[in-house]
């Protein structure tokens, strides 16, 4: 692809050459097929369109300096797919055929991975939904699990800059005891009206509380929160967030540069004592956070004085990166090459 400027790119939409489909009809799961149309045609009546039965995953293909293209811990989105199936009544895709799947998207769209220099990657959005004509509340006869894929430009373009979130205790994105642990559409529409609210206000992301007490942290939007004080990497536990691969990633690396690993429930107010705070997952990696406004009690909790991200931070980004593009060896078996 000659003419994208890579390093520009934004996280949109670029069409790319192909997409691959796989169908679960009477109890089974059929072919994976290859598709060269952007269009899927669904009957009106299918569950997905009215009861939500829809799930996502989102993982990335990096191209190294010698060439190749690694994707990033992919047996582990297969397996977070499957309980998001498992929480909204859908058919499990078996975990060799998603990473059939994968392999065989990147490979057909291989001239859509950006070249090392530019920072970029390829972005790979696996999806399930139900299919079928039903009016009635259940479980949809049939499935359909597909994978495109667009490239992705860097996520910090001026440099891995920190940035403001805030906590609104109106607004929960996800129930107590409800699907805040699976990766499904209905969790991102709860989530719209404070994101929007945030975003109109100049912060980057809410950061929601546990939506039972509002005592606890949780995550923020899309991403993972961690705090960093003295030598810990401290990460909530709830039952409404859900599992990101980069945070366990970031887990093992930590506790590997020496650092003690607090995975708990992380009371509010213990905001105001951490060295460093940052969200985490595939689109960023690691998202600094800068400051933390409280807008229902009108305070604010400065984190980075300065205003640059923390020398913690700085190193679990940098490592984790190196790690994605192949810049230093994978001793943890995280990556595929896909040839
Ligand atoms: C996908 C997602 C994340 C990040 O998970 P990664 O596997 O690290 O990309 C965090 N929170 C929510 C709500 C998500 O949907």
């Amino acid at each position: 692809m000659e003419n994208l400027n890579w390093s520009e790119l934004g996280f949109g939409y670029i069409k790319t050459d192909y997409n691959v489909r796989c169908y679960y009809r009477d109890g089974k799961w059929g072919e994976l097929e290859v598709s060269s149309s952007e269009i899927i045609n669904i009957h009106m009546a299918a569950t997905c369109l009215h009861y939500g039965q829809e799930s996502f995953e989102g993982l990335k293909a990096f191209r190294g300096k010698d060439g190749k293209i690694r994707v990033f811990r992919m047996d582990e989105n297969a397996k977070r797919m499957q309980s998001s199936s498992r929480g909204i009544k859908m058919a499990e895709l078996p975990v060799e055929m998603f990473e059939e799947a994968v392999r065989k998207v990147v490979k057909l769209n291989e001239r859509f991975v950006p070249p090392y220099e530019s920072g970029a990657a390829l972005y790979i959005r696996p999806l399930m939904i139900g299919l079928g004509a039903q009016v009635g509340v259940k479980p949809a006869p049939e499935y359909m699990f597909m994978i495109f894929v667009t490239p992705v430009g860097p996520y910090f373009k001026g440099g891995f800059q920190p940035s403001k979130v805030c906590v609104l205790r109106e607004y929960d994105r996800a129930a107590p005891n409800g699907t805040g642990t699976i990766k499904v559409g209905g969790n991102y529409a709860a989530s719209l009206v404070a994101g929007e609210i945030a975003h109109s206000k100049g912060y980057a992301a809410v950061l929601y509380l546990d939506p039972k007490e509002k005592k606890y942290l949780d995550e923020c939007g899309p991403a993972n929160f961690f705090g960093i004080r003295g030598n810990s990497y401290i990460t909530p536990q709830s039952h409404s967030i859900l599992p990101s691969i980069t945070n366990k990633s970031l887990q093992q690396l930590a506790e590997d540069m020496g650092l003690t690993v607090e995975r708990r429930p992380v009371p509010f107010e213990e905001i105001a004592t951490f060295d460093e705070a940052a969200e985490c997952g595939t689109a960023a990696v690691i998202a600094p956070i800068s400051q933390i406004d409280d807008l229902d009690e009108n305070k604010s909790f400065v984190i980075a004085k300065d205003g640059k991200p923390g020398p913690v931070c700085e190193k679990l980004y940098h490592k984790l990166r190196a790690i994605q593009y192949g810049d230093e060896p994978d001793t943890y078996g995280w990556i595929s090459i896909i040839e």
